[in-house]
C-alpha cells in the first residue's frame, strides 16, 4: 500500500515517524475518516470543515489548501485502487523533541498521515439487512467529544466489552442519557419522528449525522433533536446509527431488550437508501 507522509508518498514499510511524536507520546492528534464508494469520495467538505475545526480548537496549524488535501486523496484513490474502502486523515502537532506537556515552539511542523483501506460489500453491508446489537456502558471519555482526536482507548475498550458480551457495539450512557455510540450518533424512532441528541460539547458533531437529518427533513420526516435514556430507546419502535464509515446502520437490541419486533425497521432502511443515494450524488 502507498500511503502519504508529510509531503511524500511511499509504501507504507518505508513510512515512518518519530518516537517523539505528540501524535505517539500525548494522544495530541487530531484525525478524519472519509468513505469512498465508485472511487469518489463521500462528505468531502463536511470532514474538512470539521477538520478544520478540530486543528483551531486545539490551536493546531496545518498549512495544507483545500485543493492539496483534494489531490492527495485522490492520488491515494489511485494508487492504491480503491473502489470502496476509506481514507484515514491524521494530523498531529509534531515532534517536540523531548517529551515536553508544553506544546513545541510556533512553526514546529504537523505530523501529517493519510492512508487508504480496502473495503468489500461497504454500500451493500450485509449487517444493515438484519441490524445490529448493543450494550451500554457509562460514557467515560473527556468533556471535549465534540473535538475528534486520536484519544480512542475508551471507545476500543467499550468495542472489546461489547463483543465479549457476544453483542456489536456500545452506547454511551451520561446522566441517564445515552450520548452517542462508541464511534457513531445514535437515533431512535417513535411514531415516525426521528429522535436523536442535540449537538454539544458532549458527541462528536457527526458528518453523516448532519447530512441525514438535512435528507430527512426535506422527506418531510419529523425531528426532534433531545437527549433520550436506554429505557426509551428499548421502548422505541427502531433505532440507529450513523458514521462516515457504516452511513446508516439499523440497530434492533439494547441491553438485551429488542427495539419494536427486533427487525430493522423501514424508517431505518429508507434513510440508508435516501443517504447513499444522496451521498453519492455529491461524491467527489
Ligand atoms: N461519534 C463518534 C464518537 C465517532 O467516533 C464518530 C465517527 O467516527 C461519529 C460520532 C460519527 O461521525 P461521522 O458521521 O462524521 O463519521
Amino acid at each position: 500500500r502507498i500511503v502519504y507522509l508529510n509531503g511524500e508518498y511511499l509504501p507504507e514499510e518505508e513510512a515512518k515517524i518519530s518516537i517523539f511524536d505528540r501524535g505517539f507520546v500525548m494522544g495530541d492528534a487530531v484525525y478524519e475518516v472519509t468513505s469512498v464508494l465508485g472511487g469518489k469520495i463521500l462528505e468531502f467538505e463536511g470532514h474538512m470543515n470539521r477538520l478544520d475545526r478540530s486543528l483551531s480548537e486545539l490551536e493546531m496549524t496545518c498549512d495544507l489548501t483545500r485543493d492539496e488535501w483534494i489531490e492527495i486523496h485522490r492520488e491515494l484513490i489511485k494508487r492504491n485502487n480503491i473502489d470502496e474502502g476509506m481514507v484515514y486523515l491524521q494530523v498531529s502537532r509534531g515532534n517536540a523533541g523531548d517529551r515536553d506537556f508544553h506544546y513545541p515552539p510556533e512553526g514546529t511542523p504537523p505530523t501529517v498521515v493519510l492512508y487508504t483501506q480496502a473495503k468489500e460489500n461497504l454500500a451493500d453491508d450485509p449487517k444493515a439487512k438484519v441490524g445490529i446489537k448493543v450494550i451500554s456502558l457509562p460514557d467515560l471519555r473527556w468533556h471535549r467529544r465534540d473535538i475528534k482526536t486520536v484519544q480512542l482507548l475508551y471507545p476500543s475498550m467499550a468495542k472489546m466489552a461489547a463483543e465479549k458480551a457476544g453483542k456489536n457495539d456500545a452506547w454511551f450512557v451520561e446522566d441517564g442519557f445515552v450520548t452517542e455510540g462508541s464511534s457513531n450518533n445514535v437515533y431512535i424512532v417513535k411514531g415516525g419522528k426521528i429522535i436523536t441528541r442535540h449537538l454539544s460539547h458532549d458527541i462528536l458533531h457527526g458528518i453523516t449525522r448532519a447530512s441525514l437529518l438535512k435528507f430527512a427533513a426535506e422527506s418531510q420526516m419529523e425531528i426532534e433533536e433531545r437527549p433520550f435514556t436506554i429505557e426509551e430507546a428499548q421502548n422505541a419502535d427502531e433505532a440507529f446509527y450513523t458514521s462516515a464509515s457504516a452511513f446508516v446502520m439499523p440497530v434492533v437490541e439494547v441491553d438485551g431488550a429488542a427495539i419494536g419486533d427486533g427487525k430493522v425497521g423501514p424508517v431505518a432502511a429508507r434513510l440508508r437508501e435516501i443517504y447513499l443515494e444522496e451521498s453519492l450524488k455529491a461524491a467527489i
